[in-house]
């Protein structure tokens, strides 16, 4: 499901791919890519399977392909890294991947990621989890929101790494979270009662 722009108090996240769309004249394809904005930065998080099609909900959604600063690579899947070079070729920017990916060629600056690290102002890095995947961490006035790729390292194991820097209020990421689901049954502090907001539902 594309969702609209959704404002939290620090930031503004808007989905520009997933599995499936809830506005005909967007373009729905496997793989997951959305768009952060805060502190004055435009983070991209994950490019979907597929450039051409991100390229064309970016126009649909009136966002500028080149606004990117950085890049925020979940995992090396090609359903979440099959749009980075083509947004590359629109403008360079930084590049943050986990350490187990390869380098983008047309990176401004690639930052290989193992450990949590500072993004931008209050976004994180969970660092790279298990060896395989990183989730971005955003501290917002409601909470911590978690931005997921695939969520292979598991939700409860990406949570608690969240956790460490407050109490979490959303989980936004791809598709696989939700089949991943019973990964949000209750662990030893209740998930459902933490995060309020699942997106997409
Ligand atoms: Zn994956």
């Amino acid at each position: 499901m594309l969702l609209p722009g959704m404002t939290t108090h620090d930031c503004e996240i808007t989905i520009l791919y997933d599995n499936t769309t809830s506005g005909a004249a967007l373009a729905a394809g496997r793989g997951f890519s959305c768009l952060v904005e805060a502190h004055g930065v435009n983070i991209l998080f994950d490019t979907g399977a597929d450039g051409k099609l991100l390229l064309y909900n970016m126009k649909k959604l009136g966002i500028d392909p080149s606004s990117p600063d950085k890049i925020f690579i979940s995992h090396h899947h090609a359903d979440h890294t099959g749009g980075l070079e083509d947004i590359l070729a629109v403008k360079s920017a930084d590049v943050y991947i986990p350490s187990s990916c390869p380098s983008p060629g047309k990176a401004r600056k690639v930052v290989r990621v193992k450990e949590k690290l500072k993004v931008e102002g209050s976004i994180f890095s969970t660092g790279e989890l298990y060896g395989v995947e990183q989730s971005l961490i955003l501290e917002t006035r409601k909470g911590v929101v978690v931005v997921a790729g695939c969520s292979h390292p598991g939700v409860r194991n990406i949570l608690s790494a969240a956790y460490e820097r407050g109490k979490l209020y959303g989980l936004i990421g791809g598709s696989t979270i939700l089949k991943n689901s019973p990964c949000l049954n209750p662990c030893k502090w209740s998930v459902r009662l933490i995060v309020q907001p699942v997106f997409p539902r």
